[in-house]
């Protein structure tokens, strides 16, 4: 049985907008006000999966958000940010965020990550073959 919360739980009233292939609500732990969630109504857990023809339904949605934004908030910019894989939360499925952004916000400040030593000279070779 699939218990993913985007399939199971997302309530009409809870959508703002919608594609033929994503929804749009807002995030219920925002970072900032107006923090928008655009999730998939496939059960997508890759963006691998996702074929060109709903990554340009994706992308037109994301621009046209950023524009809306734009109009309705005095904002600095717009971060979009996106997880792939088993890094998502448990019970979610593909989703992007959509945050209205500041200059002096402190977005990136709070961030910790524990770093991981890559072979970055080996994603600089594979990168000129895309
Ligand atoms: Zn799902």
């Amino acid at each position: 049985m699939n218990k993913c919360i985007f399939c199971q739980q997302i309530k009409s009233e809870q959508i703002l907008s919608e594609t033929e292939h994503f929804m749009v609500i807002f995030d219920i732990n925002p970072v900032q006000t107006g923090h928008l969630l655009i999730v998939s109504k496939k059960h997508y857990m890759d963006i691998r999966e996702m074929s060109d023809e709903v990554l340009f339904d994706l992308v037109k949605l994301e621009k046209n958000l950023v524009s809306k934004i734009y109009d309705i908030f005095e904002v600095d910019g717009v971060t979009i940010a996106q997880n792939n894989g088993s890094i998502m939360d448990i019970g979610t499925h593909c989703h992007v965020h959509v945050i209205p952004r500041y200059k002096n916000d402190g977005f990136w400040d709070n961030q910790k990550v524990v770093h991981h030593e890559n072979d970055i000279l080996k994603l600089k070779e594979n990168l000129l073959k895309i």
